[in-house]
This record gives C-alpha cells, sequence and structure tokens, in this order.
C-alpha cells in the first residue's frame, strides 16, 4: 500500500461516497445472506471517480457503517485516517485498471466454487449458463498467497475475456457494471459449481461444444432485454 497522494474520486462529493457506500454494505449483507460467503471471508468494492470504495479488512459486515468504505485510488494510495482496506485491494484494483466496463468488483468463498478450486478445476461448458461468465468455461486461476501481486496477476490472466474466475485453493471473484449485478453474477458462478458437482456424481456430464457455446453467447447479448418505457 502506497502514502496518501492524490485524491480518488475527488470530483465526486461526500454525499455520492456515503450513497454507494451503504449500496457496498448492503451488497456484502445480501452476499451472506445469499449463503455464498462466510463470516469476514471475501471483499466487495465499487469504482468511483479515479479510484473505488473498498470494504475493509477483517471487519464483520453487520458492524459497517458508510465511513468504514476505505476510499481508494487504483494504486494503492489512501487518506489517512481510514481503517485498513481490504487484504485483497490489488486485485480490485487490477481489475478496474485492466477491465474498464468493471464498475463492481465481488470476491468470496462460496463453497462450491472452493471445492473446485481446491482440486485447481474450472467449470466447463457442461451448461449453457456457464456463458454468464463470457465465455464457454469458467478458469480457474494458478495458486498464490491471498492479498498477492501474485495473486491478482494469476487472477486477471484466467479473467482474460471473462467476468469470473475461481482462484486456486481460495474460491472466486467477479465483475460486473453494479454491485447488484456482481452479486447476481457471483451466486450464478456458485450455482453452476454445486450443479457440476452434482453432474459428475453418476458419470462424466455431456461438454457442450465452442459452437454450441458461441451460439448462447450471441443470444445472450440481447436474451431479457425488455424494452424500455417510455418516459
Ligand atoms: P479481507 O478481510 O482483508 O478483505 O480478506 C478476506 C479475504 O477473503 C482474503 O482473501
Ligand atoms: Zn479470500
Amino acid at each position: 500500500m502506497n502514502t496518501p497522494g492524490n485524491t480518488p474520486g475527488s470530483t465526486l462529493g461526500r454525499n455520492e461516497r456515503q450513497a454507494l457506500s451503504r449500496k457496498i454494505i448492503d451488497t456484502c449483507l445480501a452476499m451472506n445472506a445469499s449463503g455464498i460467503n462466510q463470516g469476514k471471508s471475501g471483499n466487495l468494492s465499487a469504482r468511483f471517480g479515479d479510484g473505488m470504495l473498498i470494504t475493509p479488512s477483517g471487519v464483520a459486515y453487520d458492524k459497517l457503517k458508510p465511513m468504514d468504505i476505505v476510499l481508494m485510488a487504483l494504486d494503492g494510495t489512501v487518506e489517512p485516517g481510514q481503517l485498513l482496506p481490504s487484504s485483497e485491494w490489488r486485485m480490485h484494483a487490477d481489475i478496474y485498471r485492466h477491465r474498464p466496463e468493471a464498475q463492481a468488483v465481488l470476491h468470496a468463498h462460496p463453497t462450491h466454487c472452493t471445492a473446485l478450486a481446491c482440486r485447481r478445476e474450472g467449470i466447463p461448458s457442461f451448461h449453457y449458463m456457464v456463458a454468464m461468465a463470457g465465455g464457454s468455461d469458467i478458469r480457474c486461476s494458478d495458486y498464490a498467497t491471498f492479498g498477492t501481486e501474485a495473486l491478482s496477476n494469476t487472477m486477471i490472466a484466467a479473467l482474460e475475456g471473462r467476468k469470473a474466475c475461481l482462484l486456486a485453493n481460495h474460491g472466486m471473484i467477479c465483475f460486473e457494471g453494479d454491485l447488484g449485478k456482481a452479486l447476481a453474477l457471483g451466486i450464478e458462478v456458485e450455482s453452476l459449481a454445486r450443479q457440476y458437482l452434482a453432474a459428475r456424481q453418476g458419470g462424466e456430464p455431456v461438454i457442450l461444444s465452442d459452437a454450441e457455446m458461441a451460439e448462447v453467447i450471441e443470444k445472450f447479448k440481447t436474451y431479457g432485454k425488455q424494452p424500455t418505457k417510455e418516459a
């Protein structure tokens, strides 16, 4: 972590910071209530101006207040007087730096994703919904110690062309266009991991071909997009 320098998100005001911090806390509580994460594990962030707002390290989500959410620049600079940011701030910052479409990042330790990740296995195209993560599979990164630059580097590689990946012997990380969508994607990836493990119990599931998945990926570009109501 660097010493204080520029103020990330400085063009955005106190009210915006407070409102987005509240949304981060609400999403953390919903994440744990959904069952995809336990206790103080995991972390959540949202892009804020040219920086990000991120959960503090090791604080129970039900104890969080908006001013506990840490404002941080993407180079690791933090303003003084704040709580310590999540130990995984590098993974979050690197996603915002490498993937301009990312507005929210969710990291959790969901049971079935983690079980696969402990076997160093990703999720292949056993089900068409795998395409929700952006491609024909959901990869598992290499192993690196939590909170390290090495973990962030292997995660960025596993996320190539994808919005989610498993983290070896650790858990799952995903990003989306807002906090609600990031939580929905995290829940979907855990559901796929559970279905994949179940499908393997009586033998090996049939894997969809690249052509079959390419068709799904194309359909997802318009699927569920209802016409917007006129004002
Ligand atoms: P933090 O409490 O520091 O965010 O760490 C939780 C975690 O999941 C580490 O990988
Ligand atoms: Zn973790």
